[in-house]
């Protein structure tokens, strides 16, 4: 069974205005976890460098894959819309421009 894409827009100003802010919440709380993250993998030798790398890569996947910003183009402003075969969401202006490779997202 095939999953529909979604689009996800909002119209009100101030509504747009609070997702933009809760997004750039979200995106310092992120950056703050992966910086201390980073400090620990810096720290670390073996083993233990190895298991934090891979949870930093991890940790920056979550982001990428995640609502807060578009995964092609970076922007948090946009309404955004949902591609399930990849799982993840791509800004409105980049599939309007025809950014997103059919092969790859559809
Ligand atoms: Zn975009």
């Amino acid at each position: 069974m095939l999953k529909k894409i979604k689009r996800v827009i909002i119209k009100n100003p101030c509504l747009r205005n609070l997702r933009y802010n809760l997004r750039v919440i979200l995106i310092h709380f992120f950056h703050d976890q992966e910086a201390a993250l980073e400090a620990f993998w810096l720290g670390a030798e073996g083993e233990e460098q190895i298991k934090l790398l891979r949870q930093l890569e991890g940790f920056r996947r979550i982001l990428k894959k995640s609502i807060c910003r578009c995964s092609l183009c970076g922007v948090t402003y946009n309404d955004m819309v949902y591609f399930p075969r990849q799982k993840e969401w791509v800004c409105v202006e980049c599939v309007d421009n025809d950014l997103v490779l059919k092969e790859y997202y559809y």
